[in-house]
């Protein structure tokens, strides 16, 4: 779980980046000043991560709740989440509900008509062709309708705890900020990262820098003076910061 890290320094080593980016205490002093920060802030975790925790990283859960999350605030997500997953705890209920029902409870998430139809279609797939189970595998996943590779790697990451960056608009913009990568798509952030990152954070990378765009690198005028990478970040495409 992120932000319980006992470990503390104030800043992040300002060496050399390129010399920084394969170096494994490089990745562990960002993962445990960036905590540290988000901890001082009061910081909660990201709306999926709170439903994974909620219940018990079903697969289920995860694959719902992600679906609910793609252009919708965190706190539309998770109310709508829970309000979701409380009349469809499982795969079997969401079959046994209507679209409508699943669209009234997911309101107003974005594009939530859109989302109740996937939903539907998904159970129905899952129920006939992987015997009422989440598939484990990132290519049946990607299978499913209205699942990219964002939500297929969240998925696999909170649910299996399988290793799988998931980069979504708050870790292409920070990874590229920060100067870690260089890319113009999440898609080509998700190989530049597995480029350069050991496999050990991939699983909690999209927790922690979904939390930090959030509260400290904002996607507008992030607050930089609250950010222990500060004093070597090349802030890459920030127009104005506090
Ligand atoms: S210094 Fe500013 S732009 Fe760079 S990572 Fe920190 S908050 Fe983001």
């Amino acid at each position: 779980m992120l932000f319980t890290s006992k470990s503390f320094c104030n800043t992040i080593p300002s060496a050399d980046m390129k010399e920084k980016l394969f170096d494994d205490d490089y990745w562990q002093s960002v993962f445990d000043t960036f905590k540290d920060a988000l901890r001082k802030e009061g910081a909660t975790l990201p709306s999926v991560s709170q439903i994974a925790a909620e219940y018990g990283h079903d697969p289920y859960a995860i694959l719902v709740s992600t679906l609910i999350s793609l252009r919708t605030r965190d706190e539309v997500t998770l109310e709508a989440s829970r309000r979701l997953l409380s009349l469809a705890p499982d795969v079997h209920a969401l079959a046994g509900i209507s679209e409508e029902t699943v669209a009234d409870a997911i309101k107003p998430a974005g594009f939530y008509k859109r989302k109740a139809a996937q939903l539907k279609a998904i159970a129905g797939i899952l129920l006939e062709k992987h015997g009422g189970c989440v598939p484990s595998s990132q290519e049946e996943l990607l299978a499913l309708p209205g699942v990219g590779i964002k939500t297929a790697n969240l998925t696999l990451n909170l649910g299996f705890a399988v290793e799988a960056i998931c980069v979504d608009c708050h870790v292409h913009q920070i990874a590229n900020r920060i100067g870690w990568i260089d890319t113009n798509s999440p898609e080509e952030s998700v190989t530049a990262l597995e480029a350069i990152m050991p496999r050990r954070f991939w699983i909690d990378l999209n927790e922690l820098l979904v939390s930090y765009g959030q509260v400290i690198c904002t996607p507008v005028s992030p607050f930089c003076s609250k950010c222990p990478a500060s004093g070597y970040c090349p802030r890459k495409g920030v127009a104005a910061s506090r």
